[in-house]
């Protein structure tokens, strides 16, 4: 491929690196096992189920959560940037 930008074909871009860790980290600091074990015991109480139940469910929950975090990440991108037009656009766009 060759390094132009879309919008304007000027060759004077920069792959950056996209700041996709944030978003990550935010969901992945929401599913702490802490929270997934007060989630767990308060589905147990709700469904009169022993706690352990409510544990198992957290973990199951956990780890649904954790495998939609996982899928999301390659989805993210480096972008590129162009120097002339200011855009910035996926690397997936230059061929
Ligand atoms: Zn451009």
């Amino acid at each position: 491929m060759s390094l132009s930008c879309p919008f304007c074909q000027s060759i004077n871009i920069m792959i950056v690196e996209a700041s996709t860790q944030q978003s990550s980290t935010t969901l992945a600091s929401l599913v702490t096992p802490t929270t997934l074990g007060a989630l767990g015991s308060t589905v147990a109480k709700t469904f009169n189920l022993p706690p352990i139940v409510g544990g198992i469910a957290g973990t199951v929950l956990g780890s649904v959560l954790n495998s939609f975090t996982e899928q999301s990440i390659p989805s993210q991108q480096n972008l590129c940037f162009c120097h002339n037009c200011y855009q910035k656009f996926p690397t997936h766009l230059l061929h």
